[in-house]
């Protein structure tokens, strides 16, 4: 199992906190759709800015502003580099996926979404890209309109095509359903929207930790997503947008450090990507972001994509074996995620059995109802895998899934 240049084991001790027990059993982590662990490489880097570089950025001519701002502006390239974008300054530090979302509702849709316009958003939407769009369109008076999903949980691109019209502005759309694992078809849906002179923003907070991306290969106006699900601090995440589509957005908050000149008349404001970070960021977080993913890229996604699919096709194999299991989201082209529901069972209750056994999983709507409600229920057991997970931990949640399934039988 897994490709003959990964190896599961070396890879399992470069994270200590896979090493913790939970009720006297080793910890089985599945669930890296809400956050993901951090490898030893990201605590050192975070300590050693600590030690070493700790300093505000830009403002002061000192030996450590100059060594944080490298680190800061540093990190910023490896994210350009990472997400394949032109350059650096595409890049804009943010807190995570939802500040991300709400950035570019607060900038690209004030200034280019009004009265009678249209905003898209796909039916598998986490609640951080719906609610955002909500909000503007209640506030401009704009129509938000929805893809639907197949039985499967793919997105029907036939009735997103007839959706999309002369007053569709932006389309926002999940790369990764979080609620299902759904892989969506994104530069299709990005072509699509450019013909008809919409901008799009992908949500990509389930899809960087999995697969490899490449912005400017999806042609995407916008990519979000959030350093702590890519082996990352929390309180970091990114904006991905173009360039000359960045430098006709007005800014978001105001502040120090967003501005390049300041009279009580008037404030002359920097270019993106300064002019989106009023005030002091999140540094030492950036600067560990950066470490997550120069370790990430030296595992290699191509690598982590292969294994994972590995891991992804075991545990569905055996859970769809076990009487009165029924997986939600059955696509053909999915990611990390194996939702389920049990007969007889709340989900709680096998999220509470689990635990016992030291498995983790989130159990829940997963801040994603209306897709569940798609599927009738109102919330799902979701075990999502990364790199570090192994066939033998996921033997372990099967056999306390078929015990449940076997006693109420
Ligand atoms: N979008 C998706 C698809 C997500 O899975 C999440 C997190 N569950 C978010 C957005 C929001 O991310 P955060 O809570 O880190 O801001």
């Amino acid at each position: 199992q897994g490709h003959p240049a990964f190896d599961v084991n070396a890879v399992r001790r470069d994270f200590p906190i896979l090493a913790e027990r939970v009720n006297g059993k080793p910890l089985a982590w599945f669930d890296n759709a809400a956050t993901t662990h951090k490898p030893q490489a990201v605590i050192d880097r975070l300590a050693y800015f600590y030690a070493h570089e700790n300093s505000n950025i830009h403002r002061a001519a000192h030996e450590l502003a100059a060594r944080a701002t490298d680190a800061y502006e540093g990190a910023r390239n490896k994210v350009a580099r990472f997400l394949g974008a032109a350059g650096p300054n595409e890049i804009i530090f943010v807190r995570g996926a939802t500040e991300a979302i709400n950035l570019v509702a607060q900038t690209f849709g004030q200034q280019c979404i009004g009265a009678g316009d249209e905003i898209i958003v796909s039916h598998l939407e986490h609640h951080a890209n719906i609610v955002p769009w909500q909000q503007l369109a209640a506030e401009k008076g704009a129509r938000l309109r929805v893809i639907p999903v197949d039985d499967s949980g793919q997105i029907l691109l036939d009735d997103y095509a007839k959706l999309l019209n002369p007053r569709t502005r932006l389309v926002a759309v999940t790369q990764v359903s979080n609620a299902l694992g759904t892989v969506t078809p994104v530069a299709d849906i990005v072509a699509m929207a450019h013909r008809v002179g919409a901008r799009v923003l992908v949500d990509g907070a389930q899809a960087v930790s999995h697969m490899r991306v490449d912005v400017q290969a999806l042609d995407a106006d916008f990519y979000v997503f959030s350093g702590h699900k890519v082996f990352g601090p929390t309180g970091i995440g990114v904006v991905y947008g173009k360039a000359d589509l960045l430098a006709q957005l007005p800014p978001w908050q105001g502040g120090g450090n967003m501005i390049a000149d300041v009279t009580f008349e008037r404030t002359v404001y920097h270019a993106p990507p300064t002019r989106f970070e009023a005030g002091t960021g999140n540094i030492a977080d950036a600067v560990g972001l950066g470490a997550a993913l120069d370790y990430l890229e030296r595992l290699g996604l191509d690598n982590v994509a292969y294994y994972e699919t590995a891991l992804l096709d075991y545990a569905t194999a055996h859970l769809r074996a076990i009487p009165g299991v029924r997986l939600i989201g059955t696509a053909r082209d999915k990611a990390s995620v194996a939702s389920f529901v049990l007969a007889g069972y709340q989900t709680e209750e096998v999220g509470k059995a689990l635990n016992q056994e030291g498995i983790a999983v989130r159990t829940g709507h997963h801040c994603a109802q209306p897709i569940l409600r798609r599927f009738g229920v109102e919330a799902t057991v979701r075990p999502s895998f990364a790199f570090y997970n192994t066939c033998e931990e996921i033997d372990r949640m099967i056999a306390v899934v078929r015990r449940l399934a076997g006693a109420r039988r």
